[in-house]
């Protein structure tokens, strides 16, 4: 049991959220003289940057996620609750969840990102996002459960549909993910599928900019680009999209493409509970904060990662939505709550920008670390480094290593299964097409 706040020998500091950011004040709060109590609706962490490949068979759900409690279990200060947090009561100190009420003496808001699909109901109800583990395991299942669907149509007309799979967001994961799908049409299809003809299945990625991979360098933009092209993946670029009624996606230009595969990968927006002052929420749906990851007008609340814009004269737009951000707000955090206890002043967060990174396909990669660019192989075998030691547990980076093996040498996805098939809403107007066996 959790003691109160009149019962207890040390503060407690309330976490929401065991994503890279939460987990990362959680352990640099290993030791101290504070009780750390780790809220999140999961009991596992997930490395989103691998999502993509759970969602297209190279790893398997568990290969990209841990178990909370094991991550902490020799930390003797940590607990933790499986609960989805719903209010913060910043005035009595309380965070109330689906599992009660919890006091606290400080509080990380953590919570990350979820899809944003930009007010368009349309497409949030028939397209495919990827922002959690659920979610990639149903695109994996959807993309299985299309091709099983082609191969039961007759003429290519009925079946085009099916073998159109559409990306939308030209950001890292879309280039990933598009990849990683036109991968399955030139190693898999044929083998898999031999009712079926590799020149069927197109892979589309959807950009609405003049270019992909906007936030690195002109030069690994390009030669991503040219590396999807390669591998047959139909680029788009200015193209926006204006509706999706689960059978056709429409653009701006007044182009479509017939498909029954949409997946978003075009926009993010901080997720929070409530109890936020409307005022202080920024663009992206973001918690503002000082240069100190507090949240203004909230005392003793930091708010880090994704969730959270910290919006100065250096860094006017708010920090990048991407993993080192949240792993170093985390650690200040943490170290600014002890310094706070002790009274101490503390200097204004300072973000170390390590570089940026894309993989296209089984062995192209784009990597820029500052002015230095890097691409190709080489580039993969850097990108393959960085991800096996920022993945958690050794048993996972090890099976990540031996699936990555396997698919560089027989250049085959292994896990495609449908476990649990995905069920889309219902099309409005679904043309009836004829079957044969
Ligand atoms: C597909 C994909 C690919 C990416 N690739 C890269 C990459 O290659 N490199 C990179 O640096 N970054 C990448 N990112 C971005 C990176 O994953 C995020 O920047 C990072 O996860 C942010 O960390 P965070 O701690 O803020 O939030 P998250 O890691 O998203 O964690 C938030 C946690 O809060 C929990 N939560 C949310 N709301 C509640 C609630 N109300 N109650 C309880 N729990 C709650 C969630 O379950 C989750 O565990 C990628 C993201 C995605 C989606």
């Amino acid at each position: 049991m959790l003691l109160n706040r009149s019962e207890r020998s040390f503060p407690r500091v309330i976490i929401i959220g065991g994503g890279f950011g939460g987990v990362e004040v959680a352990r640099s709060l290993k030791e101290k003289e504070v009780e750390v109590l780790l809220i999140d609706r999961n009991n596992f962490h997930t490395f989103q940057p691998l999502m993509y490949q759970v969602a297209t068979g190279t790893l398997a759900a568990d290969a990209i996620s841990f178990p909370i409690r094991k991550m902490f279990k020799s930390q003797q200060n940590f607990r933790f609750r499986m609960a989805d947090v719903t209010e913060i009561d910043h005035v009595q100190k309380i965070v109330k969840t689906s599992v009660g009420d919890y006091d606290y003496d400080y509080l990380v808001i953590a919570t990350g990102a979820t899809s944003n699909f930009f007010g368009n109901n349309q497409v949030e109800k028939y397209a495919l996002p990827m922002k959690s583990i659920h979610e990639a395991l149903n695109i994996r299942s959807y993309v299985l459960q299309n091709l099983e669907e082609a191969v039961l149509r007759k003429n290519y007309h009925d079946r085009e549909r099916f073998l159109n799979f559409v990306v939308v967001g030209g950001g890292p994961t879309g280039v990933e993910l598009s990849g990683a799908i036109a991968e399955i049409q030139l190693h898999m299809l044929k083998k898999d599928y031999p009712e079926l003809s590799k020149n069927e299945m197109k892979v589309y990625l959807v950009e609405g900019t003049g270019k992909i991979l906007a936030a690195l360098s002109e030069k690994s933009s390009q030669d991503a680009e040219r590396y999807l092209r390669d591998l047959g993946v139909n680029v788009l670029l200015n193209a926006q999209v204006t509706g999706y009624d689960g059978n056709t996606i429409t653009f701006s230009n007044g182009e479509s493409i017939p498909t029954k595969t949409v997946i978003w990968g075009a926009g993010v927006m901080g997720q929070f509970p409530t109890g936020i002052r409307p005022e202080i929420i920024q663009r992206g749906n973001r918690i503002q904060t000082d240069g100190q990851c507090r949240v203004s007008g909230m005392e003793n609340v930091y708010a880090i990662g994704d969730v959270a814009a910290m919006i100065t004269e250096d860094t006017p737009r708010g920090l990048p939505g991407v993993a080192p951000a949240a792993q170093q707000q985390g650690a200040y955090v943490a170290k600014h709550i002890l310094k706070q206890m002790d009274n101490q002043q503390t200097a204004d967060f300072k973000y170390f920008d390590k570089g940026s990174m894309a993989t296209i396909g089984r062995n192209k990669a784009v990597v820029d670390m500052g002015r230095f660019h890097m691409k190709g192989f080489l580039a993969w075998l850097t990108w393959m480094f960085v991800h096996l030691v920022s993945i958690f547990g050794f048993r996972n980076k090890l099976v990540t290593f031996v699936n990555w093996t396997i698919k560089f040498f027989t250049k085959n996805s292994g896990i495609r299964l449908i476990i649990n098939k995905y069920k889309r809403p219902e099309v409005e107007k679904e043309t009836e097409v004829e079957h044969h066996s």
